[in-house]
């Protein structure tokens, strides 16, 4: 169990403007929460304060209640995964998945007779392949020699410096045999749980044959699962991912993307992730965060984000291609509700626009129009209620074409099914729905309409 709350947080570098305003949010328990903007918003920043990276200015962050605020990061139970994965490069996966475990050491005597134990042992060992080569040289070579006692210990010195398991397993054997010194047996027992965690850790992660390898010899995709793998194994109560995907291609990053997400269902840990990438942040996050420039816009489950964005930057951030947004001067006509884009240009309210009433008191107003170019339908004929641009170029994208559309001096891009020819510099009509109509206020940005809209 463990829900994050973020209470009025500001953080401010020097005298500049803050990093992250007066930011609330609460992370429920085993929820994925995506904080998602543009660069330079604030996500890390917030993400660095919750893993104690960096210290809050004003505010306070609780897991489960309890203030951690200034507690240092060892003591918060918190693991993060890096954008760089952040692998020690001389280790093996599988110490590098340990590594975080390891925190019961032997006090300097206990290593100082656990080594004369690993001496006494190397010796034995040189002892029987002595004794072993001394018979083999006389019987067979019918001189004793140093011939198979050199190949044997040489055959074994290689196997020792390639194998760092055959190193550790000589070393277990010599701990199992000084069980009788005080403190050995609890360590025996934490090594066999790490190594039991570990191998749980690269099951759930599909790494089992890469514990032996070094970080240069995997791949990209094989880095980060390792990476993930050093957060997983701790079982911390939340996990903190900071663009954990961007280093990896385009085809990688979404097989990665739904393993993720999937990872987290079945291990249901608290998780906040930060990206810059609205795709990853609508297809992960049970609820998005979209900051932008220091503060939280919105926050909701992805289907309201996009279907309601509450402002005009969330309208214009979420979506591919982003949100058409076209400025304007609401008017009326009659009964007609009408945004004057320029002088004699109009764009006509859609007739089923399901709040026209809300609009009323901004009549004469600046105001910005958005529609999504997913959303859209485009006309083989002008009708009474369609919009007309002139298309100035197309761009195909596998099964759908998006338009480039010049309307009234705004550049505005409409989505299609399929691969029309369509010429530049022609004629096109589409239109909107009421329902997919969205109207910002110009100057604040925010939503004309009166959804339920949350930024904490
Ligand atoms: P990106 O996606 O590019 O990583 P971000 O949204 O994570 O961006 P932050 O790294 O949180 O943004 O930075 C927010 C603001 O704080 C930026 O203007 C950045 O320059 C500034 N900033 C971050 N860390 C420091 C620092 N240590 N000292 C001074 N300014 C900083």
């Amino acid at each position: 169990m463990a829900k994050v709350k973020f209470n009025e947080i500001t953080k401010q570098f020097g005298t500049n403007k803050p990093a992250v305003s007066n930011l609330n949010l609460e992370i429920t328990d085993k929820e994925f929460m995506v904080l998602v903007g543009p660069s330079g918003c604030g996500k890390t920043t917030t993400l660095r304060m919750l893993a104690g990276l960096e210290t809050p200015t004003t505010g306070t962050i609780t897991v489960d209640d309890d203030d951690i605020t200034r507690l240092p990061p060892k003591d918060r139970d918190i693991a993060m995964v890096f954008q760089s994965y952040a692998l020690y490069p001389h280790m093996t996966v599988r110490d590098n998945l340990a590594f975080g475990l390891k925190n019961l050491t032997l006090s300097t005597p206990q290593k100082v007779i656990v080594s004369l134990l690993k001496l006494l042992a190397y010796t034995l060992l040189f002892s029987v392949f002595y004794a072993f080569g001394y018979i083999l040289d006389s019987f067979i070579l019918r001189s004793p020699g140093v011939v198979f006692f050199s190949a044997i210990t040489l055959s074994f010195v290689i196997a020792w410096i390639v194998y760092p398991e055959l190193r550790k397993n000589i070393e277990y054997f010599v701990l199992k045999f000084s069980i009788g010194i005080p403190g050995i047996h609890d360590y025996i027992n934490q090594l066999e749980e790490i190594e039991t965690r570990v191998k749980q850790t690269a099951e759930i992660l599909e790494i089992e044959e890469l514990l032996n390898r070094k970080p240069k010899q995997l791949s990209g995709g094989q880095r980060q699962r390792v990476a993930v793998g050093r957060a997983i194994i701790r079982d911390p109560k939340v996990f903190l991912m900071d663009e954990p995907l961007s280093n990896l291609d385009a085809k990688l990053r979404n097989s990665t993307r739904a393993e993720l997400a999937e990872l987290q269902s079945k291990l249901q840990t608290t998780t906040l992730y930060v990206t810059h990438d609205q795709v990853e942040a609508m297809t992960l996050g049970h609820r998005i965060a979209v900051m932008n420039k220091g503060v939280i816009e919105q926050l909701g489950t992805p289907s309201e984000v996009y279907n309601k964005p509450r402002t005009a930057f969330v309208a214009g951030f979420i979506g591919a291609p982003p949100t058409n947004l076209v400025k304007g001067e609401l008017t009326k006509q009659g009964k007609q509700l009408l945004i004057r884009v320029n002088e004699g240009s109009f764009i006509k309210i859609p007739s089923d626009y399901p709040n026209p009433d809300l609009l009323e008191n901004h009549i004469g107003n600046e105001v910005i129009i958005g529609f999504r170019p997913e959303q859209v339908e485009i006309l083989s004929i002008k009708d009474s209620n369609s919009i007309t641009g002139t298309v100035t170029f197309t761009e195909s994208i596998g099964s759908s074409t998006i338009i480039f559309v010049n309307l009234f001096g705004s550049e505005v891009r409409l989505s299609e099914i399929g691969h029309k020819p369509r010429k530049i510099g022609s004629e096109i009509h589409f239109r909107f729905s009421g329902a997919q109509t969205h109207l910002f206020d110009e100057k604040s940005g925010i939503s004309l309409e009166n959804h339920d809209f949350s930024v904490h």
